[in-house]
């Protein structure tokens, strides 16, 4: 990042409408129904960020410029508390996110972070680097191939 000239910084949610059904499936003691729906709320919610992301790749790659992986926090080595610089930065009254004390975002199907931008080289290392080949945290499920 610290070759960027300009980053940006998103919040993406998929709404509590999801877990509001979780916590009706949950009570009802569907659990299995409860699990699935869990796991599908947060493909979507990723499956979003990534579509946003690619959009992001596609309109700075016209413009001869490129983009870094990225970064969430409370991932890597970026502490969770950090959360509280984002929103800071963007109005998530406006999607209606909201953090706790502890920095988890409400809804929980929420994504938050940040990507640099970089003047186009796309044989810099530096910006083709990927932490995760050197991550030592094997059990992370973020962990970008
Ligand atoms: S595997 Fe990648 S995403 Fe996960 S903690 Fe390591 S560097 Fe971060």
């Amino acid at each position: 990042m610290k070759h960027c000239k300009d980053a940006v910084c998103f919040i993406a949610t998929i709404g509590d409408g999801v877990e509001k059904e979780i916590a009706r499936l949950t009570e009802e003691e569907r659990l299995f129904d409860a699990y699935i729906l869990e796991s599908m709320g947060s493909m979507a919610v990723e499956n979003m960020v990534d579509a946003f992301f690619k959009d992001m790749e596609t309109k700075y790659n016209a413009q001869d410029k490129g983009i870094t992986l990225r970064f969430s926090p409370g991932y890597c080595d970026w502490s969770v508390k950090e959360q509280k610089k984002l929103f800071r930065l963007i109005d998530a009254t406006r999607i209606d996110v909201t953090l706790t004390d502890s920095c988890l975002m409400h809804p929980r199907k929420s994504i938050s972070g940040i990507f640099g931008i970089h003047p186009f080289d796309g044989d810099n290392p530096v910006f083709q680097y990927n932490p995760c080949s050197d991550c030592m945290k094997k059990d992370c499920t973020a962990r970008r191939a």
